[in-house]
């Protein structure tokens, strides 16, 4: 290590619909969001690939985005996450479910997530990343 971490950053948009039990307002009942997902991702070592294909880079955007389309994106984009999710869909559990599934998904590939980004309106998100 020299000090620097390099990671890449790919973005994701679905649509789904959700409530939350016991709410005090209005999230109670059925309604819909436009998420934006942004995954960040990281080496192992904080360096680039030195070889191969994939020289160069982080992991190749098209593999992180296949990867996230599979595991995540075509699992919640138009469903009803109360259906998907046995825990309550709040931003801040998806985002710490999203990390989780990504992390076990990416580890054989030398790479690491280092942040989850799960906007769930144009203003409002929750992030998720190591201490
Ligand atoms: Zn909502």
């Amino acid at each position: 290590m020299t000090g620097t971490v390099i990671k890449v950053t790919k973005s994701f948009t679905f649509d789904a619909a959700h409530f939350l039990p016991n709410h005090k307002g209005k999230c109670a009942k059925m309604h819909g969001h436009t998420y934006k997902l942004e995954v960040t991702v990281v080496r192992e070592d904080g360096k680039l690939m030195d070889s191969g294909s994939d020289e160069g880079m982080v992991i190749d955007f098209s593999d992180l985005k296949a990867i996230v389309k599979a595991e995540v994106i075509d699992k919640v984009d138009h469903n009803v996450l109360n259906e998907v999710f046995s825990f309550r869909t709040t931003a801040e559990n998806m985002a710490a479910h999203i990390f989780d599934v990504l992390t076990d998904k990416l580890r054989p590939l030398g790479v690491k997530v280092a942040k989850i980004k799960l906007w769930e309106t144009p203003d409002s998100c929750a992030e998720v990343d190591y201490e």
